[in-house]
């Protein structure tokens, strides 16, 4: 049996209700239950002490159940039950519960809890811990009666963890030899690793927790092996057979630009222009991903690469995620290009006059240079040759959305803009090698942002000072993350502040609220007022985030900061500055504050580098924060942590390309294992990486 493809409906003890609870684990085949790793476990007959849990940090220890007590003050209930070691005792405190959890617990027993550790009244304390009774007598006929150690699995929340751990049983019990292997016997002797029947039984039913770590490496491995394997193969197919327009740098346009720009182009614009014309002029198409921070001059380099296109009798394209930035880079690119001899059109989603009469004139060639939204990615928006394509703020685009547009040319050569910047390691695993131009140095005479973070007590500072600029003429962004107050969160919400600003914190200020909830049309409505100075103060929730210029900006105020990741307050800050005026962040927190919280602050207050922020970024919360729903063709690890395993990686891509160097269609012996797995799993994802 396929333990790859079967439903996990078919096992024993799930069937359709509980597969959709499986569901929500991500795991959808016998072989993702196998993959589903614990992530503790319980050691029935441990000695907890609690005297020595630390405050603030998540524990999980075994101990008695010496009292359970119900109080009621007022409409609020709450259970207090006390476990002790023999010696110190633990408070477990509950604020919500049900007879599922008083039927359960009794005195005497042996349980198991897990949460953060707290004080409360010079006692340790769990508020609403995880917990589960080790001795009922009901399961004395289960397998994991007589086990010692329990493994503790990711739950939802109908499913109970004894359900499980049956279905684990199960599978072992009724599939064990149904299980293959998914690596190479060479790959497994040159690392030292099991066999994967043996690793996965040691990893679901270990005596010996603090041995698992190692036995999961291989499953991290693998994931990244896999993952660099089709990078490879794909990189490999582009070299062979996708070539590129061959480009000629005649140096009409390109050298007209360059004459006719009021300012110096940086080194490092300069240095990433010579990149991009060498891949534009070579044979290759050219896939190359443009990093630089907010503010480095993506936009006039990626002109230079749009001309070569031009210079060619090409079309060339550029492709962002809103309509206000569009506009922005149409009328950037209109003042660019005044004295040239260059048409120049932009096209935007949804019906308005002259929209059918420039698709005909994209589709006839009479325009060269099409600025657009997603729009572009309509069938029927039809192009006459497009010889380069540019996705700015690639992220922000689906891999799928991302890939349309060259499908309408023939091999146009594509650039990618970020203004995001992705760590090394990161990178390596979403583009493998697809090159990177990175613009490491901005401007000159850009003024540092001057970043303050203050305490909620003291936030009428930062309004104060923002009063103040507004007197002198310039304009202020506040952001704060929700719109509406919710029973479930304090957050301060945006529509509050924005009438407690009006009316109290800035009066006189003329200010404007917009939200995530407003239609693309107000939004840059409201953009473009503001753009044009018609009100002073714009409260927002977080959907300024991308791209917007407005120079006359000078203080940006982040309320709730601590619930934002690095590189989103990165983004946020970088609207301001702009413009030759000093400029200020003030990041609001709210207490209490987590370690990382007032780590993520600090950082901020410390440096303005894109890059060093992305490297902590993805220290302290790992990669999802870089890559939103936009990307979900690709999933990010299941087992592989880029941080954690970034020398794994490395040795990953290194056997990936000496078992391609080796044998580039797999078909010898030992690599037909390889190939199995590669084309039962990857095969589809590779299609969404290859253009
Ligand atoms: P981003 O990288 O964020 O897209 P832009 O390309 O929008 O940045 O550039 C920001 C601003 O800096 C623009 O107004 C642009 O004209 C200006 N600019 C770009 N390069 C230089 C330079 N070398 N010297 C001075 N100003 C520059
Ligand atoms: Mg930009």
């Amino acid at each position: 049996m396929d333990l790859f493809t079967t439903d996990i409906k078919f096992l024993k003890g799930v069937g359709e209700h509980r597969a959709k609870l499986l569901q929500k684990l991500g795991v959808y085949t016998f072989n993702d239950l196998l993959e589903l790793f614990p992530r503790d476990y319980i050691l029935r007959d441990a000695k907890s002490s609690i005297g020595e849990l630390e405050i603030g940090c998540r524990s999980s220890l075994t101990a008695e159940i010496v009292s359970i007590r119900e109080t009621q003050h007022g409409r609020q209930r709450q259970l207090n039950v006390v476990l002790s070691d023999g010696e110190y005792n633990l408070l477990c405190t509950w604020f919500q519960y049900g007879t599922w959890l008083t039927d359960m617990i009794a005195r005497g027993q042996k349980v198991w809890v897990s949460g953060m550790i707290t004080t409360f009244r010079d006692q340790f304390q769990i508020v609403h811990p995880e917990l589960e009774v080790l001795d009922k007598g009901e399961d004395t006929a289960s397998f994991w009666h007589s086990r010692t150690v329990l493994p503790v699995y990711p739950l939802t929340d109908k499913l109970k963890i004894w359900q499980v751990r049956q279905m684990i049983y199960n599978i072992f019990r009724l599939y064990a030899n149904d299980i293959e292997e998914t690596l190479s016997d060479d790959i497994l002797q040159k690392f030292g690793w099991l066999p994967r029947r043996i690793s996965l039984q040691k990893i679901h039913f270990s005596t010996q927790p603090e041995q698992v770590a190692a036995y999961k490496t291989r499953y991290a491995f693998e994931e990244l092996f896999y993952n660099q394997l089709m990078l490879a193969k794909v990189r490999r197919g582009h070299e062979d057979e996708q070539k590129g327009r061959v480009f000629e740098l005649k140096k009409t346009y390109t050298t007209q630009l360059k004459n006719s720009l009021k300012f110096q182009l940086t080194s490092a614009q300069k240095r990433v222009i010579r990149e991009i014309v060498e891949d534009m002029t070579s044979g290759y198409q050219m896939n190359r991903l443009l990093q630089g921070d907010v503010g480095s001059g993506k936009t006039i380099v990626t002109l230079f690469a749009m001309l070569i296109a031009v210079e060619n009798g090409c079309q060339a394209v550029i492709m962002a995620p809103t309509e206000i930035l569009a506009e922005q880079h149409f009328l950037s690119f209109t003042a660019f290009l005044a004295e040239m001899d260059i048409r120049i059109a932009m096209l935007k989603g949804g019906n308005y006059k002259g929209k059918k009469k420039t698709k005909e004139e994209i589709k006839s060639g009479d325009i060269q240079i099409i600025v657009g939204t997603h729009a572009l990615l309509q069938k029927d928006v039809e192009f006459h040759k497009i010889g380069f394509v540019a996705v700015d703020e690639q992220h922000r685009f689906g891999v799928v959305q991302r890939s349309l547009i060259p499908a309408k040319g023939d091999n146009p050569d594509l650039l990618y803009m970020s203004a995001t910047p992705i760590p090394r390691s990161l990178a390596l695993t979403v583009y493998g090698d697809l090159t990177v131009s990175v613009i490491d140095e901005m401007p000159p005479g850009r003024k540092q942002i001057k970043t303050v973070w203050k305490g909620e007590g003291r936030r009428i500072d930062a309004y104060s000072h923002a009063t103040a600029e507004v007197r002198d003429g310039r304009q202020i962004y506040i952001v704060c993350p929700l719109i509406e107050e919710s029973e479930k969160s304090d957050l301060l919400a945006a529509e509050t502040l924005y009438e407690d600003i009006k009316t109290t914190i800035m009066p006189g200020c003329r200010a404007e609220l917009l939200h995530g909830r407003m239609k693309n049309k107000e939004k840059d409505e409201i953009m473009n007022r503001f753009k044009n100075h018609e009100f002073d103060v714009l409260v927002s929730t977080t959907v300024i985030e991308v791209g917007i210029d407005v120079p006359n900006a000078t203080v940006m105020i982040i309320e709730h900061a601590e619930r934002f990741g690095l590189a989103q307050l990165h983004q946020l800050r970088g609207r301001v500055g702009r413009g030759s005026a000093a400029s200020f962040c003030y990041l609001v927190a709210y207490y209490p504050l987590t370690k990382v919280g007032k780590e993520r602050l600090g950082t901020m207050v410390e440096t303005n580098d894109g890059f060093v922020i992305a490297e902590k970024d993805l220290e302290l919360r790992g990669p999802g924060e870089f890559f939103g729903t936009a990307q979900s063709g690709m999933d990010l690890f299941k087992h592989a942590n880029i941080v954690r395993d970034r020398q794994l990686l490395i040795h990953a891509r290194a056997v990936a390309g000496w078992v391609l160097d080796n044998d580039p269609e797999l078909d010898s012996d030992d690599n037909q294992v390889i190939k199995k797995t590669y084309e039962r799993l990857y095969s589809e994802r590779e299609k969404l990486f290859s253009f």
